[in-house]
């Protein structure tokens, strides 16, 4: 994928839950304009949205691994806000 591909649909991106847009992205790990890891924010319903390898994860809830979710909301914890955290859905690290 191409910085300018990603670019485009990271702006066309919708909540898959509400349909929310814009949904607010924040850069985490950057190589050549490209995000590599980052994250996608509803701040309607208050879900996250990993940007894992270049490539953003839109799932409804009942597809998305929790495990997997909690690992990334670990990983990341410096540059998330506390209010993703906290209380992000479907789940964060203080409902484990
Ligand atoms: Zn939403």
């Amino acid at each position: 994928m191409s910085a300018s591909v990603q670019r485009k649909l990271l702006d066309i991106l919708a909540c898959p839950i509400d349909k929310y847009y814009p949904l607010k992205l924040l850069e985490f790990n950057v190589k050549d304009q490209l995000i590599v890891d980052g994250v996608l924010l509803c701040e309607k319903c208050g879900r996250f949205y990993p940007i894992m390898d270049e490539i953003p994860v839109m799932l409804p809830d009942d597809l998305r691994s929790k495990k997997e979710d909690l690992d990334f909301l670990a990983k990341w914890k410096s540059k998330l806000p506390n209010s993703v955290l906290d209380s992000g859905k479907p789940w964060n690290l203080k409902s484990t």
